[in-house]
């Protein structure tokens, strides 16, 4: 394995499914290695140091989710989780444990791809850069300017609450990863009240408003219903 690569630990019991990503992404700059259960990822998981981990709910020993509770004692690569099952419980539990992001089967090969991207980098972005609140952020023609705390699209001043800065802010520092409506919620108001996804959908509403989203565009913050929001990464 040439030392660029990026290993990527597929854990699935589906044959053909493994198969279709393993020659998906058996290119550069990947190299893929498989598990079929959940007691063998999460033992390649400790030994092979996956770059990131692409891991099915539905497994034969254990339930994914508990790859995922486990993964999360002491392992930072991002997960990836891909399910046919497409409840939003499903999906807010395995974000919730420490899921990076879900696919939904069936999906394309550039959709898998692009998520892939973006999971890395979202999981570089976290292990390399402690101080990325020093400089700035930039989205398109989004910049946040994290000393002064000054917002702008397109070079213009955009005013905003403390709470919807905030917003914008933990979004921004966590780009490419999707985040609960939850932990949104305890990580702005730093607790856990029942109509509190009420107060962040209210703040989002603002949000987007002052930054001239309209409905449907994506370009600075994905909503991903009954989920939670994401902001994409520029390359998306
Ligand atoms: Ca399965």
């Amino acid at each position: 394995m040439s030392n660029n690569n990026y290993k990527i630990l597929v854990v699935e019991d589906d044959r053909s499914v493994s198969s279709m990503l393993k020659t998906m992404l058996d290119v550069s700059p990947y190299e893929c290695i498989s598990a079929e259960n959940c007691c063998q990822g999460l033992m390649m998981l400790s030994s092979h140091m996956p770059d990131l981990v692409i891991l099915d709910l539905g497994l034969p020993d254990k339930d994914g989710m508990e790859f995922i509770r486990t993964a999360r004692r002491g392992n930072t690569a991002p997960i990836l989780v891909l399910s046919a099952r497409s409840t939003e419980t499903d999906k807010v539990e395995a974000l919730d444990l420490g899921a990076n992001d879900y696919i939904t089967k069936p999906f394309s090969p550039a959709e898998l791809m692009a998520r892939i991207r973006a999971a890395l980098r979202a999981g570089r972005r976290n292990a390399a850069d402690e101080s990325a609140l020093s400089g700035s952020f930039e989205l398109h023609d989004l910049a946040i300017h994290y000393a002064a705390r000054q917002v702008t699209v397109g070079g213009q001043p955009v005013h905003l609450t403390q709470t919807e800065y905030n917003i914008l802010v933990l979004l921004a520092e966590h780009a490419g990863k999707l985040l609960t409506y939850a932990a949104m919620h305890s990580a702005i108001w730093g607790e856990a009240d029942p109509g509190g996804i009420k107060k962040l959908q209210v703040n989002m509403a603002n949000l987007r408003k002052k930054l001239g989203i309209r409905p449907g565009d994506n370009r600075y913050i994905v909503n991903e219903l009954g989920v939670g929001y994401r902001m994409p990464l520029e390359e998306e």
